[in-house]
């Protein structure tokens, strides 16, 4: 559908008038070739995930014209990035990278500032620079996929022996999803964590490479990730320091063997006690990946039916009557939550951590181990067992579907692995939901030492009071959060202010060095103004942060 545009068009960065934006569009077009830059002045188009706009949010939470590009620009090389980047600093353009913009959720291809010139590395710049089957490592460029790696390597006949990590959706870039700190299900799911070695363009132009990556004719680039010195990686990390135009990453060796099992736990309180009960399991790798402990509305939702099939009423939540008697028709069964976990090796090694595994739950009254051997081939459960092993899966995308024109944005806070803590973060985003009337679908997915509570709100992208409920409920759990010590570990562009604002410590001491090295390194402030809540002194404080 194209969606009307109600704003100037195209959308103009601030203090650029319709002239100079002209202007400075003739010279991209000279300085890089007008068949790659893209003035963005006609109808905005939504798609889906795989074909996506780079122009806008598609799942806008906010008006649509509020994270919308001038134009979207595309450098075929590192050289070209650092002349798109000169040419920015030259006409004063805020620009905007991205790899895919697959980041749904969190923004999906959309600038911060209106108007900013989205720099689409992605389209051009898709080369799998090197597989290494001897270090288990590659090094990519920001075009290349989950979906393109993986299938490169079974290309080359390497994977019965290198497995890529995969997030929920593989269609994303290896290097986007790694820059704002995403994560996959094997036990190589810190992606940022297992990364090694970047090359980065600064918002001067300059280009740098970091870790060994800095010594000429260095062969550890993507073996050894901190080189000498500060390691200087950290601050390209969800930031706007600098673009990453390639990036080292390494694989995991195919264990020997996976094997993928569902848990069900009937009460909803059951949930602080298997928390105690994961976290020793989890700190000693019995428990071996990234394990999702799934909330049953959304065992439901991801079904793919509308919640209409359910419940006719469109305000308010599905009564939990039904959707437990709808959880009680699936394969699964009824239950509140569903543990999906993963063990790996050869079979003597799986059984002795499953048979720990199995005696640890099973402490739990009314604790189920799902018989998923008869699962028809289309069920979720095979989504998350392809997830853990290393192939990216689309299937989650289907709870999208719980309402029309379903758009997704997640609440996202970390905490320890604790009962008390899970307990906590439940309630509190619980009550939320009853209060905006909106139904509640959480994840817990456990780390090694810390856990992520997702909890994604679907909305009607076309329904205001919906958006604008679903935006309340999100900033009062932000703030409910933060009021108890707990934080985001990432978030979408529009709750980016707010999210930053939380981590307030000593008078906002680490905002404030990041601001000193924002103006330091990007001193006309052209790079991603206001992503993750820095902001270059040419915006700060004129009413940008919202
Ligand atoms: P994906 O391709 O996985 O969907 P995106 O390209 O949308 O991920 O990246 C998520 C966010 O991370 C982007 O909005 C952007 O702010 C940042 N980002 C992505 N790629 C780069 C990059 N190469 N250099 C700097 N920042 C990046």
């Amino acid at each position: 559908t194209a969606i009307p545009r109600r704003r100037e068009v195209p959308a103009l960065p601030q203090g650029v008038t319709a002239e100079a934006f002209q202007a400075a569009m003739a010279d991209l077009r000279t300085l890089l070739g007008a068949e790659h830059v893209e003035v963005i002045d006609q109808a905005l188009r939504d798609g889906w995930y795989m074909e996506h706009p780079n122009t806008h949010d598609m799942m806008t939470i906010l008006d649509d014209e509020e994270f919308v590009a001038s134009a979207v620009v595309y450098p075929g090389s590192t050289e070209d990035v650092q002349t798109v980047v000169r040419w920015a600093n030259k006409h004063l353009v805020p620009i905007f990278p991205i790899s895919m913009g697959r980041n749904l959720g969190y923004g999906g291809a959309a600038p911060r500032v209106r108007g900013s010139v989205v720099v689409d590395l992605g389209r051009r710049m898709r080369q799998i620079l090197d597989i290494s089957a001897e270090d288990f490592t590659c090094l990519v460029e920001p075009g290349v996929s989950f979906y393109a790696l993986h299938d490169e390597i079974q290309a080359r006949g390497l994977g019965d022996q290198l497995w890529v990590d995969v997030p929920d959706l593989g269609g994303g870039s290896v290097i986007g999803n790694t820059v704002d700190r995403g994560v996959g299900y094997t036990p190589y799911g810190d992606h940022w964590a297992t990364h090694s070695g970047l090359e980065v363009v600064l918002p001067t132009g300059e280009v740098v490479r970091t870790g060994m990556g800095a010594l000429p004719g260095n062969n550890t680039w993507q073996a050894f990730p901190y080189g000498f010195g500060p390691y200087s990686d950290g601050i390209f990390s969800q930031s706007n320091f600098g673009i990453v135009t390639k990036m080292g990453m390494t694989l995991m060796p195919n264990p020997g063997g996976h094997e993928s099992f569902l848990y069900t736990f009937q009460r909803e309180d059951d949930l602080a006690q298997l928390i105690e009960i994961i976290r020793p399991l989890r700190i000693r790798n019995i428990l071996e990946n990234v394990a999702q402990l799934r909330h049953v509305t959304q065992s439901v939702a991801v079904r793919g039916q509308p919640r209409s099939d359910y419940y006719e009423p469109v305000d308010g939540l599905v009564p939990d009557d039904i959707i437990h008697a709808e959880a009680a028709k699936t394969p699964t069964g009824d239950h509140t939550w569903a543990y999906y976990g993963t063990t790996y090796g050869p079979p003597e090694a799986r059984a002795v951590k499953l048979a720990a595994v199995d005696a640890a739950f099973r402490q739990i009254p009314g604790c189920r181990k799902i018989d998923t051997s008869t699962f028809p081939a289309d069920e979720y459960f095979w989504s998350r067992d392809k997830i853990a092993s290393g192939t990216p899966d689309l299937h989650e995308l289907r709870w999208c579907q719980w309402v029309p024109n379903g758009s997704h944005i997640a609440f996202s806070p970390v905490s320890p692995i604790r009962g008390k803590d899970a307990a906590a973060l439940n309630e509190l985003a619980r009550k939320r939901h009853e209060e905006h009337g909106i139904d509640y679908f959480p994840a817990f997915c456990v780390g090694l030492r810390e856990m992520h509570l997702i909890v994604e709100i679907v909305f009607d992208r076309t329904s205001a009071p919906k958006k604008a409920a679903a935006l309340a409920c999100l900033r009062d759990m932000v703030d409910d959060a933060a009021a108890l010590g707990y934080g985001e570990y990432r978030t979408h562009l529009a709750l980016m202010d707010q999210v930053a604002g939380t981590y307030s410590w000593n008078d906002n001491a680490l905002m404030k060095m990041h601001e000193q090295l924002k103006d330091t390194l990007d001193p006309n402030g052209i790079l991603a103004p206001g992503r993750c809540g820095i902001w270059p002194k040419r915006y700060r404080g004129r009413g940008w942060e919202m």
